[in-house]
């Protein structure tokens, strides 16, 4: 066995492992980047990427499909060529996974290692079982895979993870979607309005990330009123036969469901790459969940030389949270035992759904009933999203009862992807509902929802508006 010794060993060439090697080399450490699977990110191979460019491929099937409503008549039949769109997925996915490869290319061969790492003890991992790495410390960034409930398990080739989707050479006719989390929600709709038939079946009451009861509320509505959607179902059965997937299930007022479909996507969540590198050899702990505890400020694990970054952590599990690990992760080990807190940024998380999701800041489920005051807004009547027949939705912001500090929102609607920032970006500034109200907001814009439930919010805490209210204050639908 070769045996190799560096000051840091970062397990996991994604999106964190990457950022964490660069970071670790900035401070003038020796690196080893360990990868045991294909390079290329799961962003861009089988994630981010691939999966938005399904969904606009999507949009604009569903664009074509409600143009009448606009007055604009589309003669002939629309044809979804699945084969076409499926290429196009793959071809500027393979782009997007060129540039990643281009810059693994660039890294001198020597501090690269193909296999999977395993942790012998302490500073020590075996990678397959051709090398022993020696680290000072050791960047644990493995990423996460797809979780395959129980009842799933034994459905063969007619079971698909999100993975596959994009690898499939056609559209099937029809699936069943199995949980309505970010992946489940985005394929889902994705997959129906490219016209395979779908039906989306959810253990839990909620979608998406949200936890605001009355922003969820209103999504089941509305991603109801366009899916098959059962939330809340119970006792669901899988049964395999030459003709598919026969699926049955209680929903939520009992009543017994049956449906047969070609494939069943699992969508039940991710859970950490943990399990293969042997976290017990280094006594890692790992919380009621089973997940591992680390410090997100700092990602070490305990007072161990070990560092967590991206969905291995699964503290935030997004593209711009892996790469931020990664810097703290690979800083940090290339000055072990010299530790630095960091400071994370504001949680933001999209959903790109139609209407899109967005939670910013706390969200509902981390307020503090008693110190926090709730502005809102429907988007049922928003002018500029009726101008466009994107009129559905609903958007909560939280603020501090004392000062207005804003906190968070949970966010269902058009634009939610932009709203969302301008959101966060005002959370992590310490605005507050006065001094956010006192900034521009053109006109007939999305942004204009936005202010409403600003406004309703300054009502609410009694905050003197400063500005007048102006003539398009007065105007439709603002
Ligand atoms: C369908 C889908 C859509 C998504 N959409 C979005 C989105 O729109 N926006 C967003 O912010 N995020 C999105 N995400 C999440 C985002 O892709 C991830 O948060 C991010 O890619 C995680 O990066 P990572 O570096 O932690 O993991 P990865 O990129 O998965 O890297 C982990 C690497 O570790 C390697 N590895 C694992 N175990 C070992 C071992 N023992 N030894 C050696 N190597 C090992 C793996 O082969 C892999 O290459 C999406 C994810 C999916 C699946």
């Amino acid at each position: 066995m070769k045996k190799r010794e560096v000051d840091v060993a970062v397990i996991g060439a994604g999106t964190a492992g990457l950022a964490a090697r660069r970071e670790a080399k900035k401070i003038g450490a020796s690196v080893v980047l360990i990868e045991g699977g294909p390079y290329g990110t799961t962003c861009a191979r089988v994630g981010c990427m691939p999966s938005k460019l399904l969904i606009h491929s999507a949009d604009v099937a569903h664009e074509i499909t409600t143009a009448g409503k606009y007055g604009v008549e589309i003669n002939g039949q629309t044809r979804i060529n699945g084969k076409a769109v499926l290429e196009r997925v793959r071809r500027e996915r393979d782009r997007f996974v060129g540039f990643v490869l281009e810059s693994v290319g660039n890294i001198p061969s020597e501090e690269k290692l193909a296999g999977y790492a395993r942790f012998e003890r302490p500073g020590v991992l075996i990678v397959d079982d051709h090398t022993r790495v020696e680290a000072g410390a050791i960047v644990v960034a493995t990423g996460s895979s797809p979780w395959i409930p129980s009842n799933l398990s034994g459905l063969g080739d007619r079971l698909l993870i999100s993975d596959d989707i994009f690898e499939l050479e056609d559209l099937p006719s029809s699936v069943a979607v199995i949980g309505m989390g970010v992946i489940g929600l985005e394929i889902g709709q994705a997959l129906h309005r490219l016209g395979v038939e779908t039906l989306c079946l959810t253990p839990s009451s909620r979608v998406g990330p949200l936890s605001d009861p009355e922003i969820i509320r209103k999504a089941i509505d509305v991603f109801g009123q366009e899916l098959d959607l059962h939330v809340a179902v119970k006792d669901l059965e899988t049964n395999a036969h030459d003709e598919g997937i026969t699926l049955t299930w209680a929903n939520r007022d009992g009543s017994r469901q049956e449906a047969t479909v070609d494939y069943v996507l699992a969508s039940a969540g991710r859970r950490p790459n943990l399990a293969r590198i042997d976290p017990g050899k280094v006594g890692m702990p790992i919380d009621e969940r089973g997940l591992p505890t680390f410090d997100s400020r700092t990602t070490q694990v305990e007072n161990l030389p070990i560092f967590l970054a991206g969905d291995a952590s699964d503290y935030r599990p997004l593209l711009h949270e892996a790469a931020d690990e990664g810097r703290i992760a690979g800083h940090n080990a290339a000055r072990y035992p010299d530790v630095r807190t960091f400071t994370r940024r504001t949680p933001l998380a999209t959903v790109f759904s139609d209407p899109q999701i967005g939670v910013v800041g706390k969200g509902y489920r981390e307020l503090d009933p008693d110190t926090v005051t709730i502005g809102e807004v429907s988007y049922d009547d928003q002018g500029r999203s009726r101008v466009m027949g994107k009129n559905k939705g609903h958007v909560r912001i939280y603020a501090e009862n004392e000062g207005g500090a804003l906190l968070g929102a949970e966010m269902l609607g058009p634009s939610v992807e932009h709203t969302a920032h301008l959101l966060a970006w005002a959370v992590q500034q310490d605005l507050t509902v006065d001094s956010v109200l006192r900034m521009p907001f053109y006109h007939p814009v999305v942004e204009e929802g936005i202010r409403t439930a600003l406004r309703d919010l300054a009502a609410k805490l009694k905050l003197e508006e400063r500005l007048e209210p102006g003539c398009m204050d007065c105007g439709p639908g603002v």
